[in-house]
């Protein structure tokens, strides 16, 4: 299940949990109506109260595009595409825990981090390597060494760069499914 179908399905639990709701009750509470109407509503508020750092060494945040609404076969791409040349270092955006190393034919060599509130997950893609030592379970702290840009998975062998997106987690707090916020504002932000 892809990040939209994951956000498809978690509304449509919220959609059936509310008529099931009102079915049970004869008077149905208004504040029943008044409620968030998705768990993922709080995404872009807590995505700008994190103080990120620039994920690329010696990079600053000029020239920076927003290709988060870009088209890519079959889905938009809900990601930021940030060019750099292959072997520049790839730091960790924020603090938190490296929850997986996974290696996808789309992605290539990535990494999952939740950030400190578990509440955001950041995705790392195309990295030439992983930086010694990383692994799983590995609480990471902002600024820290973590790969290098490539051009693994799916990225055209001319073209490195690092592909980072950002997702706001459900309650099962599942690596890999949340819904994507764009993170570009808060890149424009990072230092
Ligand atoms: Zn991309």
């Amino acid at each position: 299940m892809n990040p939209r179908q994951a956000l498809v399905a978690a509304l449509w639990c919220v959609v059936a949990a509310g008529t099931m709701a009102q079915g049970a009750a004869s008077a149905p509470s208004p504040a029943i109506s008044a409620a968030p109407t998705s768990t993922f509503a709080d995404g872009p508020a807590l995505l700008a109260a994190r103080p990120l750092r620039f994920p690329i060494e010696g990079m600053t945040v000029d020239g920076l595009k927003d290709t988060f609404d870009d088209g890519r076969p079959g889905h938009r791409h809900e990601a930021l595409d940030i060019p750099a040349p292959r072997g520049t270092p790839v730091l960790a955006v924020d603090d938190g825990t490296l929850v997986r190393l996974f290696t996808s034919k789309p992605g290539g060599l990535t990494i999952y981090q939740f950030d400190p509130t578990e509440r955001l997950a950041y995705y790392y893609a195309h990295l030439d390597r992983y930086a010694a030592g990383l692994q799983e379970g590995k609480v990471l702290r902002r600024g820290d060494l973590i790969g290098y840009v490539g051009t693994t998975g799916n990225a055209p062998p001319e073209a490195p760069h690092l592909h980072f997106a950002v997702f706001r987690l459900g309650p099962e707090k599942q690596w890999w499914k949340g819904e994507a916020l764009n993170p570009y504002e808060a890149l424009r932000q990072a230092r």
